[in-house]
């Protein structure tokens, strides 16, 4: 979703503003940081950007500084007083007021801070289509109205806003008609997305993807963050009938825990989950899943830690977002006792994490071999005459290769597992 935000923040200071990216900070003339407040690691890590940012501004008083995003919408007091030389502070629902924050910040002395929540306007303000890519991130719905104990997201971003029907049909019309053929659904929990138009008719996730992949130019459709409260019968359905539909999802559980799961007020309980997995493994049996994780959680005994343990075998995840227990201010989980050492959270979080790339490489050694269609997405990282493509389960595979291979799908056959990276090879048509 920031990475969503940040470019939408680049097209708009290139189109509105005639900006040349750079990636000298010393020849800036604007310097945003787009920023997460979902743990206070990445909060601390704003202020001490912006210490040497203002050294910056020491030489070139001109340079107009700014925090966006959610530490921006959450600390926007805190900003203005530990950093006053910060001269736009835009919360993440107001980043299309860039151009507007710019100028009043040229003209004034004061930090300029526009953290509002003005609902959907962001999205009828930013410009649609800027370089043509393959693959392209698409907000359906942004903000959150589950307030699980823990989280910041419904204070920082808001509740549940879905965009109308039309205007995401439009948008990746626009998208594809540009080269897309990739199209990620982005939001904080996609598939709560809901949308009634004028005459009544009412569109949930699920009828959702049946309108985007109505577009036959898309290749595949990808969806993140889903939550495993909000499925809908026509989801299921999708799975069944949209080969588009990538057989990979990532479905945030946290624990495996019922006790630590009632006290994060996630709202159902792993049996409930697990229901979630087997409803979508019946209508596509390839599907595979990775998840969110949080150690640590105040009062998590070792009982608790691995009935998590348990899940991840049982599930095969084999990917994960985990990290330990951040106390949020503001949060109510922020006032709960916690007592487990800050060590102990460590081995937790090492051992879990040990343990899905245990099931990550045995799945990954399955598919050696095999035949297997992926999306080549770029250059290799690891490989300099190779590029890289996504399988439909999330797997990345090295392919020898160009540049020019980028967008395209292509049959290949697995051929080996390197430590962790796969290699694969073109079948002859
Ligand atoms: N809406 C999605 C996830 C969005 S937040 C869902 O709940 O299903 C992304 C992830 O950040 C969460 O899934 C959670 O694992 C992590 N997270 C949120 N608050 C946290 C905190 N206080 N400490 C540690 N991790 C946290
Ligand atoms: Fe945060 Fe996700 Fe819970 Fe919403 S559902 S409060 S974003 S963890």
């Amino acid at each position: 979703m920031n990475e969503y935000d940040s470019d939408k923040m680049k097209d708009l200071l290139s189109k509105e503003m005639d900006f040349v990216g750079t990636n000298i900070k010393e020849e800036a003339d604007v310097l945003i940081v787009n920023t997460c407040s979902i743990r206070e690691k990445a909060q601390e890590k704003v202020f001490s950007l912006l210490g040497k940012w203002r050294k910056l501004k020491k030489i070139n008083p001109d340079i107009v500084i700014g925090v966006a995003g959610c530490v921006a919408s959450q600390e926007s007091d805190a900003i203005s007083s530990r950093a006053p030389y910060v001269d736009m502070v835009i919360g993440p629902q107001t980043i299309h007021r860039l151009p507007k924050i710019y100028k009043e910040s040229l003209k004034s002395k004061k930090t300029i801070v526009d953290v509002e929540f003005p609902l959907i306007e962001k999205f009828d303000n930013l410009p649609v289509v800027s370089e043509s890519k393959f693959s392209e991130m698409v907000t359906i719905m942004e903000g959150c109205s589950k307030y699980c104990s823990y989280c910041v997201v419904p204070y920082t971003r808001g509740t549940e806003v879905s965009r109308p029907l039309d205007d995401i049909l439009l948008e990746i019309n626009s998208l594809v008609d540009n080269g897309a053929k990739e199209i990620i659904l982005l939001g904080q929990n996609v598939n709560a997305y809901f949308y009634e138009d004028n005459k009544g008719n009412i569109v949930n996730f699920g009828l959702l993807l049946f309108y985007i992949a109505r577009n036959k130019g898309i290749k595949r459709i990808r969806y993140t963050t889903s939550h495993p409260n909000n499925f809908d019968a026509q989801t299921y359905l999708a799975y069944e009938k949209l080969p588009q539909l990538v057989s990979h999802l990532h479905l945030p559980i946290q624990s495996g825990s019922d006790r630590i799961l009632a006290a994060m007020k996630r709202g159902y309980t792993v049996l409930e989950y697990k229901s979630v997995i087997r409803k979508l493994k019946k209508a596509r049996p390839s599907m595979t899943f990775s998840s969110d994780f949080i150690v640590g959680f105040p009062g998590e005994t070792e009982e608790d830690f691995m009935k998590t343990i348990d899940l991840i075998k049982e599930v095969e995840f084999d990917q994960s977002y985990s990290f330990i227990y951040s106390k949020r201010p503001g949060t109510p989980a922020a006032s709960l006792h916690d007592e487990v050492s800050d060590s102990e959270k460590k081995l937790r979080l090492k051992f879990l994490q040990e343990t899905i790339n245990t099931l990550s490489k045995s799945r990954s050694k399955s598919i050696v071999g095999e035949n297997v269609e992926i999306l080549v997405e770029g250059k290799s990282s690891k490989y300099n005459d190779m590029v890289t493509g996504r399988t439909t389960n999330n797997k990345i595979i090295n392919i020898p290769g160009k540049d020019n291979l980028v967008g395209e799908l292509l049959n290949i056959q697995v051929t080996e597992l390197n430590n962790k990276s796969l290699k694969g090879e073109i079948l002859i048509k």
